[in-house]
């Protein structure tokens, strides 16, 4: 396995990581990764099929019940840290790949995948701190609570962010002193194959980590949720298939977290520091190619200052540089894949057709340096209302839908108004108003005057169809972790 830092290398990845072995699928094949900003070929990547998961279920589970169950926090603790380290030494080549992969903004990419050594750093710090608690009832009983790893993880990935959605559960698994079998998407397997190249060199005892690429639907991710040797399922991608996931993963009883879909409301009041409130509106409406799951999509502008904001938009829009994703100078790249850009584009034409009001973009970018990538403009929609499709369905591309409201009572309710309750945005300089309705949002996740600040120590999910439980911050831990209840007698009567 080689890093293509240029653009025109194709690399091949012939093996999974098994056992900390790489090892070629057994009933696996080979999958074309398409370069979106060309749509080419331009990685051949074995996936795995059922024989390769059960050899990678095994493996995590031998590393369970063995070395890694057994090993102290602190060792596991400087494993990790070794591992974060050269995370970091690698985050450059990281970021170069999951560009070619995913077709994000090699400058956006970077930022991310940097932060990544940060969060799992501060994971580390917490492998050793798993204390259980006592609980006090007569001096006949001593009780006392264990926590323990809840066992083998299968890590299911979606394409927008492979590194993200792979550090946010690696970090609390490893912590809890679980074991993964990740399995990246379909779409965007590169990174996470080189992430078992980091976590080969780290030294991880074999089979703490796994790296399987696969199809979902009836290929490695189905197979995995079936499963009777997985205990938890840490799953980010898409509503439908969180559903699909749960009755496939009922028969097995599995544990569940789901990181799913959003539709973020980001209300900006006529009170707020326009300037501010404008950077953080167009900035986090284009984000990803507006393949993020917290992108602010919903924007809720105050009357007196929605002429002002719309301009600004269209205005901002244009300023936007699309391009070759590698390029430095690439604001934003390709739509990560075919089906998604025919999914934006026939959002774009939803939006026209139920009489929206097109402010900016709503093209495809083909041709000249463009080519046959899968780009499209930052597209802005005006005097969009609530029920509009554009408004409610999420599209997961570059497309922000602005909605003018007059009352702050109103903003709150068009903002809850959604099946979703992700994350949400809003700007004000009047404080008793900030926590009003910041109080009110029914979302896991609400900026005041700033947007978009995730980190490794902030949990992460969603309210309503937007997930189950949490990511990042401690309470991620939760997920891992299995709490057992013993209860002592002193005295060795019974009853
Ligand atoms: P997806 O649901 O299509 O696929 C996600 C993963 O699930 C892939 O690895 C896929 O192979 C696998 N999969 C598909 N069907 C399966 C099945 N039946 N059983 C087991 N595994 C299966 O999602 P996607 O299109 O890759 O990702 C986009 C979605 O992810 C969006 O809805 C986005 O909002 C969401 N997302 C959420 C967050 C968050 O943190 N909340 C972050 C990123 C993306």
């Amino acid at each position: 396995m080689t890093v293509a830092l240029r653009s025109i290398e194709r690399v091949r990845y012939e093996n999974l990581f098994i056992g900390g072995a790489w090892v070629a699928p057994e009933d696996g094949g080979m999958i074309e990764s398409i370069e979106p900003a060309t749509g080419q070929p331009w990685a051949t990547v074995a996936y795995g099929g059922r024989r390769d998961i059960d050899k990678a279920v095994a493996a995590a589970r031998t590393a369970l019940e063995g070395p890694w169950g057994r090993m102290p926090g602190h060792e596991r603790a400087a494993i990790m840290r070794r591992f974060a380290d050269l995370y970091r030494d690698r985050a450059g080549d990281l970021a170069v790949l999951e560009t070619r992969d995913s077709g994000r903004a090699l400058r956006e990419a970077r930022a991310d995948i940097s932060g990544h050594t940060h969060g799992y750093h501060w994971w580390a710090s917490l492998a050793d701190k798993g204390a259980g608690r006592t609980i006090p009832f007569d001096d006949s009983v001593h009780i006392f609570t264990s926590r323990v790893p809840v066992g083998v993880v299968a890590a299911i990935t979606p394409w927008n962010v492979p590194l993200m959605a792979a550090a946010w559960k690696l970090g609390p698994a490893l912590a809890a002193g679980c074991t993964v079998v990740l399995k990246p998407a379909e779409q965007t397997p590169v990174t996470s194959l080189e992430l078992g190249r980091i976590i080969e060199q780290a030294g991880f005892p074999p089979g703490v980590v796994n790296v399987v690429p696969g199809f979902g639907k009836d290929g490695a991710g189905e197979y995995l949720v079936a499963h009777p040797g997985v205990d938890k399922i840490a799953f980010t991608g898409e509503g439908s298939t969180a559903k699909a996931i749960l009755r496939t993963g009922a028969e097995t009883m599995k544990r569940f977290t789901f990181e799913l879909g959003g539709k973020s409301p980001h209300i900006i009041f006529a009170d707020a520091d326009i300037e501010q409130a404008l950077n953080a509106a167009t900035n986090s409406a284009w984000t990803l190619c507006g393949q993020s799951c917290a992108l602010g999509s919903r924007v809720l502008v105050q009357r007196p200052v929605y002429n002002r904001v719309l301009e600004a938009f269209r205005e901002r829009a244009k300023q936007v540089r699309v391009g070759q994703p590698l390029d430095e100078a690439t604001h934003m790249g390709p739509q990560a894949h075919e089906e998604q850009l025919a999914k934006t584009l026939s959002y774009i034409d939803i939006g026209k057709g139920e009489g929206a009001e097109l402010v900016a973009g709503g093209e495809r970018l083909s041709g000249g340096a463009y080519g046959n990538g899968y780009f499209v403009q930052p597209t802005v929609f005006g005097g969009v209302t609530n029920a509009m499709r554009i408004a409610r369905e999420e599209i997961f591309g570059p497309v922000a839908a602005l909605i003018p409201f007059d009352e702050e009572e109103e903003a709150v309710s068009i903002a809850n108004d959604t099946t979703y309750g992700l994350t949400a945005g809003l700007w004000t300089q009047d404080i008793g108003r900030a926590h009003r309705v910041s109080a009110k949002i029914k979302a896991g996740m609400v900026w005041v005057n700033t947007y978009r600040f995730i980190r490794w120590s902030t949990p992460y999910g969603g309210f309503k169809a937007s997930g189950w439980g949490r990511e990042n911050g401690i309470e991620a831990l939760d997920a891992y972790l299995d709490t057992r209840t013993t209860v002592m007698s002193t005295t060795g009567r019974f009853p």
